[in-house]
């Protein structure tokens, strides 16, 4: 007899005739992500998901800490096993719920009951190991309407299960659930933050670099593949794009007015980010951006940075303060990379003013000294591709 893992779907739940393939999709980024852990058996009754351990071997902490970050995922319980008797359920309730039921104000027992050939029907078992419980934790009174603590018995083909308190999971929907986006990933603290969190919403995202060699160094493109590769625990195996951008970044500082150099070198990155968005099915451009927090993140400057895309720029940091983002950046764990000191090609070459209420028809002119759509061309035809896989 082995103890197993119990989740309980999210949103995905509520999402009518959608519900089978969104729950394909989380069951197999569970088994995605168990898959390096060992042998599990994954399968779903009633939006429960059941995570059965295959062998003595298998490594159910290791387990249980990868599931709490997986999205579309609510709730996670250990649940403990025993022989299909009701005295040896009451003693493994006592033991293994001895802290939870110690801490307890009241509790009920709820059972389900999916062999049916148990000799008590749910009710008699729940009767039966509340009236035990209430004897070994007589402070502890029963409240069937409002407990404090629900002690859960499963009776099941091969075992009984006993398990209480849930952990809370990652919430959120199966990552590929909702389509895919470009995500522009800086080394800067607040772009890992914006792509987790438009992955929890189930998307499927493609980072893209821009990179500037050498006014940025090798280390700053080494510091942004292991932020992604920190995020592949919530977004899963993804492709990074690094995309060369010295010589774009070199003809916009010889050939236009410096206050405007930071909002043309924005167009250029999303008009990338589109063409990269094509060629890989991408529907949206994340990005990290927060209002008003530099220049170029004032509306005016946004609305110039956005008016070469026709795809929707998600900015799910945009109303946040700087404190609420980096508290997510510290438990994805990405903060400590994010402040590591390298460059960013945002700040080669910033100007010392630059224009924060530029109009969208005075950067247009200003851009017709480029060839846009050549520089465009050659920096896409010269992307590097790096893989960061999950479990690595
Ligand atoms: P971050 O902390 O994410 O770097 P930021 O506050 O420094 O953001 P900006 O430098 O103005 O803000 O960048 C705004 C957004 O543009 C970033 O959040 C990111 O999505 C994108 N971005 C900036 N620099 C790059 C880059 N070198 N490569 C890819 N995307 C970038
Ligand atoms: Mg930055």
């Amino acid at each position: 007899m082995r103890d197993m893992i119990l989740l309980k779907q999210g949103e995905i739940v509520l999402k009518g005739l959608n519900k089978r393939t969104f729950e394909q999709k989380l069951l197999s980024n569970i088994r995605n992500r168990l898959k390096l852990i060992g042998d599990f058996n994954v399968y779903s009754v009633q939006s429960t998901v059941y995570v059965e351990p295959k062998t003595d071997d298998e490594d159910l902490d290791a387990a249980f800490e990868a599931l709490k970050k997986v999205f579309g995922i609510a709730k996670l319980s250990r649940a403990a096993a025993c022989e299909k008797d009701k005295d040896a359920i009451v003693a493994l309730a006592k033991s293994y719920l001895a802290d939870d039921m110690a801490a307890a104000k009241s509790f009920k027992v709820e059972t389900k009951r999916s062999d049916k050939a148990f000799p008590m029907t749910s009710i008699e078992v729940s009767q039966y190991v509340g009236g035990e419980l209430s004897e070994a934790f007589p402070h502890v009174p029963v409240d069937v309407r409002n407990p404090d603590l629900v002690v859960h018995v499963e009776i099941r083909d091969y075992a009984a299960y006993v398990h209480a308190q849930p952990t809370p999971g990652a919430g959120g929907m199966p990552v590929g659930s909702n389509g895919r986006a470009i995500t522009m990933l800086s080394g800067g603290i607040d772009s890992p933050v914006s792509t987790y969190m438009i992955a929890k919403r189930g998307v499927k995202l493609i980072p893209v670099h821009f990179f500037s060699f050498p006014y940025t160094s090798e280390l700053a493109k080494q510091k942004v593949i292991e932020l992604a590769q920190i995020l592949t625990d919530y977004c899963g195996t993804m492709m990074i794009e690094i995309v060369p951008f010295t010589k774009i970044q070199e003809e916009i500082r010889d050939k236009c007015p410096e206050e405007y150099f930071t909002l043309i070198m924005r167009r250029f990155m999303m008009r990338i980010a589109t063409k990269i968005a094509e060629a890989n099915g991408c529907k949206a451009i994340v990005t990290g951006e927060n209002l008003g927090q530099v220049a170029s993140q004032t509306m005016e400057a946004m609305a110039s940075t956005q008016s070469v895309t026709y795809l929707p720029t998600l900015q799910p940091l945009i109303g946040m303060d700087k404190e609420e983002i980096v508290t997510i950046a510290r438990k994805i764990g990405t903060f400590s990379t994010s402040i590591l000191p390298y460059e960013d090609c945002c700040t080669v070459f910033t100007p010392r003013h630059p224009k924060t209420k530029p109009t969208i028809a005075e950067v247009e002119e200003v851009e017709k000294a480029l060839d846009v759509e050549a520089l465009v061309n050659e920096a896409v035809a010269n992307i590097e591709r790096v893989k960061v896989k999950l479990g690595e």
